[in-house]
Parts: structure tokens; C-alpha cells; sequence
């Protein structure tokens, strides 16, 4: 069983690649029948914004990712959130010290500045900068602390890429080291350290995290070492970009998950789409494409770490548009009590409060196969529920002559009264239709005419006739 977390820093709002992250991680758990944690790891103070954190734990509900200890669950490796952590790294930063692979740094600020200033500047330049003068001349203050980094970085096999030997840049004239500081003149720790402390006391087994956190993995496996513990097995996950191969902005995708809600998007299209952002279920017949439309319990079932894909993965809203048709018209078919009392509140406010929820349901039931989302049902739909958008003068003299027809033929079966009338003006009967259509709902296509009056209920639909006719 695999202990796995999704670890957020609550600097913003949950968005694409944060939430593909935390389902990967909860989906790997769950498929091993493992715990899915949330630790919040905020102790990067000045980054914090207000808010986010709030809406992580609300984005993760709203998707069923359901999490098994947290800040809000508590658990037995508690707390969940880093800033109240900070007795325990100071601990083990300690320990580290008595351990020799780390020491107290009493250097003045600007003389780091000067020390990375002139490491940029180096020809070729080093990405490491530290000189260990505080290593070499130890004072019993300084309120940094450094780890002694080795020499070589350890190489490393992650589940994805495979065996991965990352080092740093070093400028071989010159003696520096990657001795990073692993615990802040203010107490708090840097992100490497609390994250490998909360790894190991939290028995975490799977890192799954962004390809953006690859170049610190030897400085957490060194860290791993330095304290005897086993690093847990590392997958990095590639990187999402727009449908042009760029970074993803706030029209391609990188933008909170509540803004997919207000769309009319469905948590479970949103999970779907997401969980293919990486990953393809297996093919259980080679050659024969297996159904990608899945639920979340089943992507618990078939979610493994062997089908993660490696390149950059191009979001493409076509295919949430695609799955969200796919969800919401299984929603209606199998639930349509539910989907009709969740949405009827954006309903009502949308129409006015003039409706009760029976409308909504005779709505959902017709007009169900061709939504893509519900905001469809009162932005391409409104005419469901006012006349006052409709053009009553749209057509030519003919579709009021059929209209009027109609109307005196009211009385007889749908099929019949149309098959009169084109051949008493002499039409098609796409073009009865069409009129009929225009007088109904301004010409908007969705719903065939018979279930057009059918929705609208006779009184509203003769009404609109008349109106067209006059
Ligand atoms: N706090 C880091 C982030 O915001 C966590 C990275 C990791 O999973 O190690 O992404």
C-alpha cells in the first residue's frame, strides 16, 4: 500500500496542475489501497495568500479527492501544516549538526549577496555559491543553518525517467559549495528540509510532484542519506502546457478550478480530463481503443504509475467539453432528481425565480444529449424561459401563412397537420419546421419542435404562435 500526499503551498488557487498532482497522488493510494495525506507547507511566510488555503481543501472536495489525514482530518503523523511544525525541524536540524553534515552560518547578508553576485559572474558560471567559510571558522551564533552537501550528488532512479544523475553547475577554478541553508534566520525552514523531514516522519512511500521539482531531488536524497533514512521512490510528472506548446496562461488553463464550476463544467469531466493529462488507461485488447469516459472510483481501478506519459502534455479544452458532455448526460439519465436540485439554484437566480424545479427537470430530460455544460440551458436556451429575446418578425410571409395554419390545425397529430401543410403551400417540411422554430424559440436549434411544445407547455406555445402570426 502506497502513503502518499499531495503537499501545496497556499500561494494561490488550486488550478490544472496542482489538482492533476493531488489526484495522481490520491489515485496511486487508493489503487494500493494506501492513504492519501495534505500537508500544507507554508513556511515561506511572505509568499502566503489569503485565501488559498481555504480554497485547497474546497477544490479537492468539490472533485471527490477525499483526504485521509490532514490539516482539517488530523491523523496520527500530525500536524498537517508546516508552520506548526517548526519545534520539530528545529530538532532534527540539530541533529543534523551533531550528525557533522550540517553547521551554523553567521554570514552577513551582503556578504552572500557578494558571494552570489560573483558566482553569476564567473566564466563559466556556477550554480552553486557558498564559500564554507562558516564551516571552516565555526562561531557558536549564527542563525542559519547550512547542509554540508557532498561532493557528488547521489544519481537516483525516478519511476518515470528512469536513472537520473543531476548536478549542480560547478566552476572548477573556483571553491564553492551547494551548501544550502536548511534552516531560516527567522527559525522556519527552507522548503527542502521541511519536505524531506515530512516525508520521512509521515512514512510517505510515493512522491508523485512536477517536473519543476526534478533539480531538487539530489539535494532531498542527500538529505535522505544524511539522516540514514531510505528517500521514498520519486515520480516527476511532465509539465502541462497550452495546446501551442506554451506555458499555460489564464486562457489555456492555468486558472482556479471554481472558474471550471462557474462554466457548468462537472467535477467528474474535470477529473476525467484531468487524469489523461499524463496518463492513458491500459489497453486491455491491443489495438481496440478502451473508453477514456471514467468516473473517479474508476480511475482509482485502473490508475497505475507504469502509463504515465513523458513529454510536455497539451491541454486541450475540447476534450474537457467532450468528457463533460459524457458525464452530464449520465448524470441526467441515472440522476436527474440530483443534478436538478444541485443546479437549480443558479437556475433559478438566472431566471428570475419564476420557474419551479419540475421545469428544470422536464428541461434536463429533453435537452440532456445536447448539452455540453447546464450554462448552456439559460445562455443558448433562454428562450425557455422568456419571449423577450425572440424576434417575432424573423421569416417570410410564408412562415407566418404556415404558422397560422398551424395553428388552426392545432387540434390533429404533429405528422399529420405538417404533411398538410407542405402540400397545401406547396413547402418542405424543413421549412414548416423552421418557421415554427423561429415562432417558438427565435430560431434556436436543440430541441425538435413537438418537444419544443412539449417543454414549453401548450399555453406558452399557442401564445408565441399567435404572437408570430400577428
Ligand atoms: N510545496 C511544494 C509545491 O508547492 C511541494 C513540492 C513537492 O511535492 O515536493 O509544489
Amino acid at each position: 500500500a502506497a502513503r502518499t500526499r499531495f503537499a501545496p503551498s497556499p500561494t494561490g488557487f488550486l488550478h490544472l496542475g496542482s489538482l492533476r498532482t493531488a489526484l495522481y497522488n490520491y489515485l496511486l493510494a487508493k489503487n494500493t489501497g494506501g492513504q492519501f495525506l495534505l500537508r500544507l507547507e507554508d513556511t515561506d511566510q511572505k509568499r502566503l495568500v489569503e485565501g488559498a488555503e481555504e480554497n485547497i481543501y474546497r477544490s479537492l472536495k468539490w472533485c471527490g479527492i477525499e483526504v485521509d489525514e490532514g490539516p482539517q482530518q488530523g491523523g496520527p503523523y500530525g500536524p498537517y501544516r508546516q508552520s506548526d511544525r517548526t519545534s520539530i525541524y528545529q530538532r532534527y536540524a540539530e541533529e543534523l549538526i551533531q550528525l557533522g553534515h550540517a553547521y551554523r552560518c553567521s554570514c552577513s547578508q551582503e556578504r552572500l549577496l557578494f558571494l552570489r553576485d560573483s558566482a553569476a559572474a564567473l566564466k563559466p558560471p556556477t550554480t552553486v555559491t557558498y564559500d564554507r567559510k562558516c564551516l571552516h571558522n565555526p562561531l557558536e551564533t549564527g542563525d542559519i543553518i547550512r547542509f554540508k552537501s557532498p561532493s557528488v550528488y547521489e544519481p537516483f532512479d525516478d519511476l518515470l525517467h528512469g536513472h537520473l544523475n543531476l548536478q549542480p553547475q560547478y566552476n572548477s577554478d573556483d571553491r564553492r559549495y551547494d551548501d544550502f541553508v536548511i534552516l531560516k534566520s527567522d527559525g522556519l525552514p527552507t522548503y527542502h528540509f521541511a519536505n524531506v523531514v515530512d516525508d520521512h516522519l509521515m512514512r510517505i512511500t510515493h512522491v508523485i510532484r512536477g517536473e519543476e521539482w526534478l533539480p531538487s531531488t539530489p539535494k532531498h536524497i542527500a538529505l535522505y542519506r544524511a539522516f540514514g533514512w531510505e528517500p521514498p521512490q520519486f515520480t516527476h510528472i511532465p509539465l502541462l502546457t497550452s495546446m501551442a506548446d506554451k506555458k499555460l496562461s489564464k486562457r489555456s488553463g492555468d486558472i482556479g478550478i471554481f472558474s471550471y464550476k462557474e462554466r457548468g463544467i462537472l467535477p467528474e469531466a474535470l477529473i476525467n480530463f484531468v487524469a489523461l493529462l499524463g496518463w492513458s488507461p491500459p489497453r486491455d485488447t491491443p489495438g481496440v481503443s478502451v473508453d477514456e469516459t471514467m468516473n473517479l472510483s474508476q480511475l482509482v481501478e485502473k490508475f497505475s504509475l507504469n502509463h504515465l506519459t513523458k513529454g510536455n502534455v497539451k491541454v486541450n479544452e475540447s476534450k474537457l467539453i467532450f468528457f463533460n458532455k459524457q458525464h452530464l448526460q449520465q448524470r441526467i439519465s441515472t440522476d436527474c432528481d440530483l443534478v436538478a436540485a444541485e443546479y437549480f439554484p443558479v437556475f433559478d437566480a438566472a431566471t428570475g425565480h419564476k420557474f419551479d424545479i419540475t421545469y428544470l427537470k422536464k428541461i434536463l430530460v429533453a435537452l440532456g444529449p445536447s448539452l455540453q455544460s447546464l450554462n448552456e440551458i439559460t445562455t443558448n436556451h433562454a428562450y425557455l424561459f422568456t419571449d423577450d429575446d425572440i424576434d417575432f418578425t424573423k421569416g417570410t410571409p410564408t412562415f407566418k401563412k404556415i404558422v397560422q395554419r398551424f395553428l388552426e390545425l392545432w387540434a390533429s397529430p404533429f405528422a399529420e397537420s405538417t404533411t398538410k401543410i407542405c402540400e397545401e403551400f406547396n413547402v418542405k417540411k424543413k421549412d414548416v419546421f423552421q418557421s415554427l422554430r423561429n415562432a417558438l424559440a427565435g430560431g434556436a436549434p436543440g430541441l425538435t419542435i413537438p418537444v419544443l411544445v412539449e417543454v414549453l407547455g401548450d399555453d406558452t406555445a399557442v401564445k408565441r404562435l399567435k404572437k408570430y402570426v400577428n
